[in-house]
């Protein structure tokens, strides 16, 4: 049996940011993962993740993306790593179902908050779109910008790096590839056990991201659906000049989820621009994720989503990836204590939306640990709210 002050469990972007912020502030803080994070297996990887304070999911993310874009600029400081780049973030909706006055579009939502919630930004029309951002220049004449000039992507892979090796610095104990099997608890503590040794700690902080149901049962195996994603960068033409002068997007065309795809920079040197969607509608087993993408899968991408919509990029995939959300039926996070094991958060769902949240949950989980309650407002992610209802 060896002892600390706090197991995490699950090292990705939530275990990360917790052990580090737990290091740091000089708790005995032991991580364990079953890969070597940063890996591909989980919701981490594919090398950016957009971050904006006009959070379109909801108000209540606001105050704990602003912490986090902080956060992100003193790991720079620390590390001497570029983690946060400031591209500029252009959500637009450009569909023949447009509606200026439907409250559910994205980018009126984002625009909505932004104005509520003082957010620098600009809001453009068809014209300023296509003369600005001449890959949309296709957009339709009642096409609708919101341009956030702070927002951006992080580097999620770098991002849980560095994490981890200040963690380290700061004392933290790191047990990767290794898994946990068990978890129970009494009045004194948590027994965490993993398939080569039992932790016992006074505190357990559970972030396993795609594992969380399989391995806390119920509710959390009812409330939580994995869903797999695929991740495509797609060549530029030569001549586009879209390399480093291109800003991460949001595109609405049309109505739902698969008339929605998003996208970053061309980042310099790699000739490629990276564009995805979101699919919640085939839930799968993360043991079981089929985790190439077919040449299918890359031809319906093209026509449907990039196709006469995103100009100077040719339908040739150079690479690939499959990563997978963690969701609930509200598509919001549960941030909560655990109903029946005593002294355990439980951190999940959060993927789809997490990434940029993650550097000041990370801060707000370790302040739990420390003395039980967090500066930023965590209410509306409570268990609490799916009472009553069956799954996702
Ligand atoms: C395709 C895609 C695009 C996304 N885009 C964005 C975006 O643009 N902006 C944004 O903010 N967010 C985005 N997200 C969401 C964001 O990336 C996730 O919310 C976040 O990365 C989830 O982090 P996590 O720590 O919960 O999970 P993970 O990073 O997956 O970490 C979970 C860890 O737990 C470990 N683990 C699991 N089971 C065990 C066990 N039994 N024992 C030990 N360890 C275990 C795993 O190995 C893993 O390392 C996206 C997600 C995906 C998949």
């Amino acid at each position: 049996m060896e002892h600390c002050e706090v197991v995490v469990i699950g090292l990705g972007a939530m275990g990360a940011a917790t052990a580090y912020q737990l290091a740091k502030a000089g708790v005995d803080v032991v991580g364990v993962d079953r890969y070597h994070p940063p890996h591909t297996l989980g919701s981490s990887h594919g090398d950016t993740r957009i971050t904006r304070l006009s959070v379109g999911e909801g108000a209540q993310y606001v105050p704990i993306v602003k912490r986090a874009q902080q956060i992100w600029r003193e790991l720079e400081a620390l590390s001497g790593e570029s983690l946060f780049e400031q591209s500029g973030l252009l959500a637009l909706t450009s569909s023949p179902d447009f509606d200026p006055h439907d409250k559910s579009d994205f980018t009126l939502r984002t625009l909505g908050l932004a104005q509520a919630y003082g957010i620098e930004h600009e809001v453009l029309g068809a014209a300023q779109i296509r003369q600005r951002f001449p890959q949309f220049a296709n957009v339709r004449d009642d096409a609708i910008g919101y341009f956030e000039p702070g927002g951006g992507f992080v580097r999620p892979e770098r991002c849980i790096d560095v994490q981890l090796r200040l963690a380290v610095q700061h004392g933290a104990t790191l047990h990767t590839g290794e898994t946990v099997t068990q978890i129970s608890s009494d009045d004194c503590g948590v027994t965490v056990c993993t398939n080569l040794r039992t932790l016992k700690a006074r505190k357990l902080v559970f972030s396993a991201g795609n594992w969380a149901g399989g391995l806390l049962g119920e509710p959390f195996d009812r409330l939580l659906g994995v869903y797999r994603q695929k991740l495509f960068w797609f060549e530029l033409e030569a001549e586009a000049g879209l390399e480093g002068a291109s800003p991460t997007f949001i595109l609405t065309h049309g109505r739902g989820d698969d008339k929605i795809n998003y996208g970053f920079p061309a980042l310099p040197g790699e000739g490629s621009m990276k564009i995805a969607t979101a699919q919640y509608h085939t839930a799968s087993l993360p043991d079981l994720l089929d985790r190439t993408v077919s040449a299918e899968e890359q031809r319906q991408m093209y026509e449907s989503q990039v196709q006469g919509r995103i100009a100077g990029v040719t339908d040739r995939v150079v690479k690939s990836a499959v990563c997978a959300y963690t969701v609930t039926a509200d598509r919001h996070f549960i941030i909560d204590e655990h109903p029946s094991l005593k002294h355990t958060l439980v951190v999940s769902a959060c993927s789809g939306h997490g990434f940029k949240h993650s550097a000041a949950l990370g801060e707000a989980f370790a302040q739990w640990c420390i003395r039980g309650w967090t500066d930023l407002d965590l209410s509306s992610f409570t268990l609490q709210r799916f009472q009553g209802q069956r799954s996702t």
